[in-house]
């Protein structure tokens, strides 16, 4: 079906973008623009860089916030139990032949060579056995374990190449003690609680209590609000998936580390699975890694990438994450405006009605929250109102609401700093900055004038409004009204 022009120009996009932030976008003018092309939410990821880098991008984060007028959330991505490669000699690359021998050691060896390199997890030679395939740098090399003695791992080149100093090892089949977080997660999410981060993505996730135990951590640290993601970018993950889906509050398919771990043949079928089953345990689901690969040295993406970023919208994802592409790419800005186009046009396309048709006939609600949710996104595609404005003094409705697939975007109004930049996240959910009215009828006037006020909605527009408190929080009422935007905004008559 061909889209009018003016379905465009009026849609607001719902998948959101996350934009990985390095070398080629922390200055503040890059960042800005980043930002203005559509960003909703950053990503900062503590596997590079140092934390003073990242606290600094946090700051110009929030004053560009302020300058823009739209709500930025902050991703603080984990490096977890990633094992590496140790330094080389000289710091300068090693061929390594196919058949030749390798030791990776798990002694100090700071001038790594071509027979041998030092590995950065102590207790790698004790959990791999004779057999076992390590993979280097993204999966190019191959080795295969002849013997290990404790200490030192004997290998055999399978796949050679050159190796670069402390490039990733990935280790498919083998079970690796090293847990999520680890003393270095620990570390940095003392540091990204005190930088304000809103999200923390757990990296390497094999098991539930993994998630537990970070939150744990963010409840001593005052910070239970923090949302976390779970990365899925190991096998473990995957057959832990339910459990794992059921402790957290977000699921990032990690295609990078999932294609080097379980063969890149199976990440199509499992990122499909993975968005399947999120949506429909109605948890929030980040499509991630190489979406507009080539747009890092190019101002064009390919065909088949932007067929990918759109297939991923068609699929369900909640938000599509963009990572060296802005991180150290030449051309940041371009793919943001690129990915939004993209998901702009999916999101008009019928195709991708059949979203929101899907939630709507999921109809498996547990929970009363869940049921007033599908109750509220039902009415809104029944009237077929051009948004949903609400009150919420937390994010759990408008997180539900989004989960519901609603026809129409959310706009949702708050006065917590914290849930505003949370909120950016969601799929659908606009974060609007709001004054909170106790006065149900001053409260919808309020809103009903703002969102018109801030081009989210326009005179006449036929509107679904609502207050949803969680059922705990009754202090204020919870009420639905079905409006129309008013030709002379309310409280500006003469
Ligand atoms: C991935 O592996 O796809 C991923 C997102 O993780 P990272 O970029 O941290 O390796």
């Amino acid at each position: 079906m061909i889209v009018p022009t003016q379905s465009r120009e009026r849609h607001i996009r719902r998948t959101k973008i996350i934009a990985t932030i390095g070398p080629a976008s922390r200055d503040e003018e890059t960042l800005t623009r980043l930002i203005r092309a559509g960003v909703d939410t950053v990503r900062l990821n503590f596997s590079h860089g140092t934390a003073d880098e990242h606290a600094h991008v946090v700051r110009l984060v929030r004053g560009i916030e302020q300058r823009v007028g739209r709500a930025v959330g902050v991703l603080q991505d984990l490096q977890g139990p990633r094992l590496r490669t140790g330094p080389l000699a000289g710091g300068a690359p090693v061929m390594l032949r196919d058949g030749a021998e390798l030791v990776l050691t798990a002694r100090e060896w700071p001038e790594g060579t071509a027979d041998m390199v030092s590995v950065n997890y102590p207790r790698l030679p004790q959990d791999v056995r004779p057999g076992d395939r390590l993979l280097l740098a993204d999966g190019a090399l191959e080795l295969e374990v002849a013997r290990s003695d404790g200490t030192d791992i004997h290998t055999v080149v399978l796949q050679g190449g050159e190796l670069g100093e402390r490039k990733g090892i990935n280790t498919p089949n083998i079970n690796i003690s090293l847990a999520s977080p680890t003393e270095k997660d620990r570390n940095d999410i003392t540091r990204g609680v005190l930088m304000g981060v809103d999200h923390i993505a757990l990296s390497f996730v094999r098991t539930p209590d993994e998630i537990e135990a970070t939150r744990g951590m963010l409840r001593s640290l005052g910070a239970a609000n923090v949302s976390i993601i779970a990365k899925v970018e190991r096998s473990e993950a995957i057959d832990n998936f339910d459990d794992i889906m059921r402790v957290s509050d977000g699921i990032m398919v990690a295609r990078g580390d999932l294609g080097v771990d379980l063969g890149v043949e199976r990440v199509p079928v499992i990122q499909k699975e993975l968005v399947r089953r999120t949506n429909h345990r109605r948890v929030p689901v980040i499509v991630a890694t190489q979406m507009l690969e080539s747009m890092i040295g190019s101002r064009r993406p390919t065909r088949a990438e932007a067929s990918d970023v759109a297939n991923a919208v068609l699929e369900g994802a909640d938000a599509v994450m963009l990572s060296a592409e802005t991180s150290i790419g030449a051309f940041p800005v371009e793919a943001v405006q690129t990915m939004d186009r993209v998901i702009r046009e999916a999101e008009v396309s019928e195709a991708y009605r059949e979203v929101s048709r899907r939630a709507a006939a999921d109809n498996s609600p547990d929970g009363q929250d869940r049921k007033i949710a599908r109750a509220v996104v039902g009415l809104l595609a029944d009237i077929d109102a051009a948004a949903l404005i609400v009150f919420s003094p937390d994010d759990h409705m408008p997180r539900m609401l989004s989960l519901e697939r609603p026809t129409a975007p959310v706009i949702a109004f708050t006065d917590s700093r914290a849930l505003y930049r949370r909120m950016a996240l969601w799929h659908a959910v606009q974060p609007q900055w709001g004054e909170r009215h106790d006065n149900t009828d001053a409260l919808v006037g309020y809103m009903l004038t703002e969102a018109q006020e801030r081009g989210l909605a326009r005179a006449g527009d036929q509107v679904v409004v609502a207050r949803l408190a969680p059922r705990e929080t009754s202090d204020a009422p919870s009420f639905i009204s079905v409006l129309r935007i008013p030709h002379q905004p309310r409280g500006r008559q003469a």
